[in-house]
């Protein structure tokens, strides 16, 4: 083992800078800045080479961690970059927001007391410093395959998905109904988290790759599913999940009162420089209102952080668990109190008031009862704890389901789940219908972007060796 590592005793964890609230209120920058090179080493350094590396077990992407971070101590840039990308289409994106300390840092098993190697930090400095130096190349193929395959949704699955199977030289279409390629990344995520400059130079890459982009191509409405089997050899759903969960209480209509994503999208495309109508008529902007955001999610925590940079008079997200029990990340809890947003744990909306629109949220307290069968405790409502709390717009960031695809795909046969997602055979990524294929939230449910670049990486595979079945088929057909 190299001398310079297992320095965790002597040397303390240090996150990159981190932009002071006050500053970071003002703008949607991203809130850490890079590590020096010095201080990467120094950082990778600390990781003690585990036998068994419980960071990379519990990466859904099995990133060799140890050995990146063994390259970045020893200076080998060029090196860490090479084994980080080929396992990870999009390290950078991963680094900057993968809830690491639910995964790779959460298991990060340096000696108790210390705190773990900052993996998330480092992944991203070594690929920010690839597409720096100019190492971070468009693909060439070793050979073009006369094969194609059309994927449905650019977001990060179709994308993974796309890279890999250029790779392996196939002609890869990508049809999506936005018209930026990215999905949640572009039009979900806030800048504040991954700016959009690090999307869009992936985009550039994949065109240089020579993958082909259909935007503002609605599959179910301008082209069918049944169309795109026709068109290509085989065909990736990575379509994602849309559909707002709704709050059943009264008043919920009001006006004020909005899906959390229309919020974000309007906030992310104003900042692309779009105009758009809902956000310069104040309908979808928190700038001098009293905002409450109802969820405990991701979404909720952009929601949020959004409002507080738009400049609302106050923030509170209201959530109906406690801090331990909520799925957002930690970190990210602990960014939106600095930047002065307000958490009314254990409580839930009951109605909306207001005449002409909303002016208050009535809420109730609630405790937490016996866990239910999925193991979580149950929200009881405590009779005669009402509150009721001021709000001048509402964000319900409650989660998505999947839309009706095979009513959308006008595809009846495409077979779905109790909970809408695309069934498919988790050993061949394949769908009911042959030749489709399906990756990312669509099969998993809302999830977490570097669960839908393995997904879409799986899916490539799969892919590939259907076709190859496919391909010797008919070269035995051929023969006979
Ligand atoms: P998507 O990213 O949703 O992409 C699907 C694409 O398909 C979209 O571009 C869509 O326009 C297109 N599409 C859909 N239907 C059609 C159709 N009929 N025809 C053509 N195109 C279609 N995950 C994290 O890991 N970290 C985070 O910090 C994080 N923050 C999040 C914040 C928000 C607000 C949200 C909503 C999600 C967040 N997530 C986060 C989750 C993450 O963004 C998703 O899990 C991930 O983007 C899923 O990737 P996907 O490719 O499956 O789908
Ligand atoms: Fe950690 Fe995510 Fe990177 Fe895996 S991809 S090492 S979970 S930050
Ligand atoms: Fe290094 Fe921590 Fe991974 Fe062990 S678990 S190899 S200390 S990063």
């Amino acid at each position: 083992m190299a001398e310079r590592m297992l320095k965790f005793v002597g040397t303390p964890q240090a996150m990159p800078g981190k932009r002071a609230p006050a500053e970071r209120r003002r703008d949607f920058r991203e809130i850490y800045a890079e590590y020096a090179r010095e201080k990467a080493a120094e950082q990778a350094a600390r990781c003690s080479q585990c036998g068994v590396p419980f960071c990379q077990v519990h990466c859904p992407l099995h990133n060799n961690i140890p050995d990146w971070l063994k390259l970045t101590a020893e200076g080998r840039i060029d090196e860490a970059y090479e084994l980080s990308s080929a396992t990870n289409n999009f390290p950078e994106i991963c680094g900057r927001i993968c809830p690491q300390d639910r995964l790779c840092e959460g298991n990060c098993v340096i000696e108790k007391g210390f705190d773990s190697v900052t993996i998330g930090s480092v992944e991203k400095f070594i690929t920010d410093t690839a597409w720096e130096q100019g190492w971070v190349k468009p693909i060439q193929p070793r050979r073009e395959r006369r094969e194609s395959v059309g994927i449905v949704g650019a977001g990060p699955a179709g994308l993974a998905a796309a890279e890999q199977l250029r790779r392996k030289g196939y002609q890869v279409a990508i049809y999506d109904r936005y018209d930026r390629v990215g999905g949640l990344l572009i039009y979900g995520i806030p800048n504040f988290k991954l700016e959009k400059e690090i999307v869009q130079r992936r985009e550039k890459l994949l065109r240089e790759s020579k993958v082909t982009f259909h935007l503002e191509c609605d599959v179910g409405r301008d082209v069918n599913l049944s169309e795109l089997r026709q068109r290509h050899d085989a065909v990736l759903v990575a379509s994602g999940v849309y559909k707002a969960r709704d709050i059943a209480a009264p008043g919920v209509g009001l006006p004020g009162i909005a899906p959390a994503l229309d919020y974000l999208t309007a906030s992310n495309r104003h900042g692309l420089g779009d105009k758009v109508a809902d956000f310069d008529s104040g309908a979808l902007n928190a700038k001098g209102k009293h905002v409450v955001v109802v969820g405990g999610g991701d979404t909720a925590m952009d929601c949020v952080r959004t409002a507080v940079r738009q400049g609302a008079k106050s923030v509170k997200c209201l959530y109906r668990r406690d801090r331990a029990n909520m799925p957002g990340s930690q970190r990210e809890v602990k960014h939106a109190e600095e930047e002065g947003v307000e958490f009314i744990w254990l409580t839930a909306p009951q109605s909306f008031l207001g005449k002409t629109k909303v002016s208050h949220v009535r809420s109730v307290r609630i405790h937490l009862g016996m866990p239910d069968a999925s193991g979580r405790q149950t929200p009881q409502e405590i009779a005669n704890s009402h509150v009721n709390v001021e709000a001048d717009l509402v964000l319900k960031a409650l989660g998505f389901d999947p839309e009706d695809l095979p009513a959308l795909f006008a595809a009846p046969d495409l077979g779905i789940t109790g909970w809408g997602t695309l069934k498919i055979d988790w050993r061949s990524m394949m769908t009911s219908l042959d030749g489709v294929f399906a990756a990312g939230d669509i099969v998993r449910g809302a999830s977490l972007v570097v669960w839908a670049v393995r997904d879409g990486r799986d899916a490539a595979e799969r892919i590939h060796s259907y076709l190859t079945a496919k391909a010797q088929a008919a070269l035995a057909v051929a023969a006979e």
